[in-house]
């Protein structure tokens, strides 16, 4: 098996020493490991510029959506009713969680290719009977950026409590959680923080997390009973802790730090996506997203009239590169990622790849068109 370039939306490419971090078995309930999680804890609440005083970080086995079905199903309650504002599959899925559930919930849904319309979601947040409020920060399923800032605004105002799945925006992005007043934010070890897949992450304020005692229908995902077990026994999970997963991302936070924090790692995003991006327009490629919504992280092309994109898949794959395909009904659309370990010569190397299949298979017309 020989390693491939991942442009997909995670599980990404890890770096060597991230992958070496994992090579020792350790005794979930020891003390060395337990330190080594309660300091990560603090770790990550540094990277959010939040004190431990104010906020926790709760680790939970899983992927991703484990953690944010944990706090949807443990935060909003019998008597309280989420609103979910939603443009794209991450929403849709939060609607799935609530149905399962029993959580009530009012589903708002906007165009999966722009940002949320910040000037219509007043309405819906001032509604009385909404007491929490869910959004994705960044849409993967398109690659569009929401407006956190002006949302979280909008949702003081109202006094609403937040849910805000950051999975492919944190570590990409620096947030400030404190400044943008966010009472739950998730995000997971194997994207931006560039660790393996197998823990969620959530940022909890304390008082939030404090309400949530004796809501969670379920005993795995009751954050409550997650974080105050970790905290009483100052690391441990409540069930085997997945030990190598956490070690690689104690690893990837270190090299992290020394990759010059999340500020470097948005710069260096943001060169591999636009030089994709100039050399894809240059290839013919179209873009639906607008380019004031694009997320730092994944973009949107459309599959021209003359490729098959299957044949393009296996045609990149048999030269060690794993595309990603569309996720928007109604569109013939392909992703490129540009997360993960990284480099330009990668981005250089699939961009000529791309280059020699177009000038292979593409039709001419299509190339000068517009
Ligand atoms: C990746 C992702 C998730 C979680 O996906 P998992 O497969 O459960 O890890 C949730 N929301 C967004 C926006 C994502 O990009």
């Amino acid at each position: 098996m020989e390693q491939k370039i991942l442009l997909t939306p995670g599980p990404l490419n890890t770096s060597r020493r991230v992958k070496e971090a994992m090579l020792w078995d350790l005794g979930t309930r020891d003390r060395e490991y337990q330190d080594m999680v309660q300091n990560l804890r603090e770790e990550l609440l540094d990277l959010a510029h939040v004190k431990p005083e104010e906020y926790s970080l709760i680790f939970l086995q899983g992927s991703g959506t484990y953690g944010v079905e944990c706090v949807l199903d443990s935060a909003v309650g019998k008597d309280g009713k989420v609103l979910i504002l939603s443009n794209g599959a991450y929403g849709e899925r939060m609607e799935q969680i609530c149905r399962a559930h029993g959580i009530r919930y009012k589903f708002i849904s906007f165009s999966k290719l722009e940002a949320l319309p910040v000037e219509q979601l007043e309405e819906y947040i001032a509604d009385e009977s909404v007491t929490h409020v869910a959004f994705i920060h960044c849409e993967t399923t398109a690659g569009v950026l929401n407006d956190a800032e002006t949302i979280m605004e909008q949702i003081h105002r109202h006094g609403k409590i937040s849910i805000v799945d950051a999975m492919s925006s944190f570590g990409s992005m620096d947030m400030n959680l404190k400044k943008l007043g966010i009472d739950f934010l998730i995000t997971s070890s194997n994207k931006c923080l560039h660790g393996v897949p197998g823990v969620a992450l959530i940022y909890g304020r304390r008082e939030a997390l404090t309400a949530c005692q004796g809501n969670a229908d379920n005993v795995v995902l009751d954050l409550y009973q997650q974080w105050s077990y970790m905290e009483e026994t100052e690391g441990a999970f409540r069930f085997t802790s997945p030990t190598h997963v956490l070690l690689a991302l104690n690893e990837a936070v270190r090299e992290l730090k020394e990759q010059g924090g999340i500020p470097a790692r948005h710069s260096h995003y943001i060169r591999l996506q636009n030089k994709i991006y100039q050399t894809m327009c240059s290839l013919g490629f179209k873009a639906p997203v607008k380019r004031k919504d694009q997320a730092p992280v994944i973009t949107t092309y459309f599959v021209p009239e003359w490729m098959d994109f299957s044949h393009f898949y296996h045609w990149m794959k048999e030269r060690g590169i794993l595309l990603y395909s569309g996720k928007l009904p109604g569109y013939d659309a392909f992703r490129i990622g540009n997360i993960g370990d990284l480099t330009e010569e990668d981005i250089d190397r699939v961009l000529l790849e791309i280059g020699t299949y177009v000038s292979q298979y593409g039709k001419t017309d299509d190339k000068v068109e517009e």
